[in-house]
């Protein structure tokens, strides 16, 4: 580092924190928000890259939904959007409804679902397929459906959005987000925890998205212009997504989830304005929702290797994957055309469930009730991110769940095989 800039920073101090927040993505800007709400003073939210802009939360698909199987995600789900709705403008959310299609092989199985939806206060209609065809002429080739099910207040949400509202009322209620600063190492001393960070002091770097990528995708490594800052915090909470793996390390303890890349493509869909219509999921796995005057759609690759891959494959995945799937569900998708495409990473749990605590660690490295963690949500961590703060807020302040019980997403089901059962994960 050069001697004047050296000179600039000073000499090296530790700061001191309340609560310490790792990642400033929906999850982290949630979790801040709730407890600065329940009075929390003295929490700091740090991250290498606070504009996020190879975040999970930067790069999803926007859907919202409590059209789920297990009750838990259902409810953490209706919570969640019970909150969007009540800030719908500032947060962009548009109840355009969620459609899921289903062969008959899946059909009970979708009927039995809705039931728990219902009973748990989310109103889902099912259609039959002359109906699904009434209410959406354009989906025309349905032979190999048993019917589909409407959740009429699902919908979208802008997910930017959703993480600034978090982070004006967090900021309001005096958290501070600290921007440039990767997360290496922890060690913990009479109960208090020194986290070690790489603090990126020069802000022309950040002016280049590849320098950001490949910081994120070769966890950490590879630049010299930064130096070591360190903060001692009573309490931490690990809120990395699909870094989360690497932060647990850091803090000495295991986490098994992994990082997957996802694709996304927009298209032109020439002969059907989709703005009427709010998120489709075809039987297939495709879905697809409008962007604007375009289409948007996406699939969950089941093939695609683990890894922080953020190469979107263009056309090829469009042609490959999304427009089969689209052309044998309506004859208005016949001449879509590929326009655009980004690749994020789904924070991929072993049940494709959020991950939400106290970490305990059975080895002994970290010590009781210092470390949480809120992440691994597999693809659905905005759309649940307002009730999985409110309760991980509500566990680190009270030492216990208040309004929803999230102990089911404790990491423990994983040795104690105690895994989450969804079927309905896109
Ligand atoms: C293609 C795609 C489509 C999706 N569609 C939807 C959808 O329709 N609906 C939905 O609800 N969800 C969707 N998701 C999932 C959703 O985006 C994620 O579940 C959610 O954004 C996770 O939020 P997060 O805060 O946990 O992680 P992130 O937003 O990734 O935030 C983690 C933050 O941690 C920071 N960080 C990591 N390591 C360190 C470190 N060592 N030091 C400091 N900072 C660090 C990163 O810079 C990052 O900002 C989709 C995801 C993808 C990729």
């Amino acid at each position: 580092m050069p001697s004047d800039i050296r000179r600039k920073l000073g000499k090296t101090m530790k700061r001191k924190a309340d609560i310490l927040i790792i990642g400033a993505g929906v999850l982290g800007s949630a979790t801040a928000m709730h407890l600065a709400e329940k009075g929390v003073r003295n929490i700091f939210v740090l991250d290498f890259d606070l504009e996020g802009q190879w975040s999970s939360s930067e790069l999803n698909a926007g859907g919202v939904r409590a059209t789920w199987n297990h009750p838990l995600n259902i409810e953490i789900s209706r919570d969640s959007i019970l909150y969007y709705e009540s800030v719908a403008s500032e947060v962009g959310y548009h109840p355009c409804g969620y459609l899921w299609l289903y062969p008959p092989s899946k059909w009970e199985g979708a009927l039995a679902s809705r039931e728990r939806q219902i009973a748990l206060g989310w109103d889902v209609e099912a259609w039959d397929v002359p109906e699904l065809i009434k209410r959406r002429p354009f989906l025309d080739k349905t032979d190999d459906l048993a019917g589909a099910i409407f959740g009429k207040r699902d919908g979208l949400i802008n997910p930017n959005r959703l993480k600034n509202h978090y982070r004006e009322r967090a900021r309001s209620l005096g958290v501070e987000f600290v921007d440039r600063v990767w997360f290496k190492r922890a060690s913990y001393d009479g109960g208090k925890a020194n986290l070690v960070f790489d603090q990126y002091w020069d802000a022309e770097i950040y002016q280049d998205s590849e320098f950001k990528k490949h910081l994120l995708t070769d966890a950490g490594s590879g630049s010299g212009a930064s130096r070591e800052v360190i903060f001692e915090a009573d309490q931490v909470v690990n809120c990395a997504g699909a870094w989360a793996p690497e932060v647990a390390k850091g803090l000495g303890y295991p986490c098994p989830s992994k990082p997957v890349r996802r694709q996304i493509s927009v298209f032109d869909c020439r002969d059907l304005d989709l703005r009427p219509y709010g998120m489709i999921v075809d039987a297939s796995g495709v879905y697809f929702h409008p962007e604007a005057t375009n289409g948007l759609a996406g699939f969950a690759n089941a093939g695609e290797p683990e890894g922080r891959n953020f190469q979107y494959d263009g056309e090829s995945f469009f042609t490959e994957y999304l427009w089969p799937a689209l052309y044998e569900r309506s004859s208005k998708f016949e001449r879509l055309k590929h326009l655009t495409g980004w690749a994020g990473l789904y924070e991929v749990s072993p049940d494709d469930c959020g991950i939400v605590g106290t970490v305990e660690d059975p080895a002994g490295n970290v010590p009781a009730k210092r470390v949480f963690e809120s992440h691994s949500f597999s693809g659905h961590g905005a759309m649940q991110s307002f009730a999985a703060g409110r309760g991980l807020a509500e566990k680190i302040v009270t030492g216990a769940y208040q309004t929803l019980d999230l102990d089911p997403l404790h990491a423990s089901r994983f040795d104690q095989g105690r895994l989450i059962r969804e079927s309905n994960i896109i």
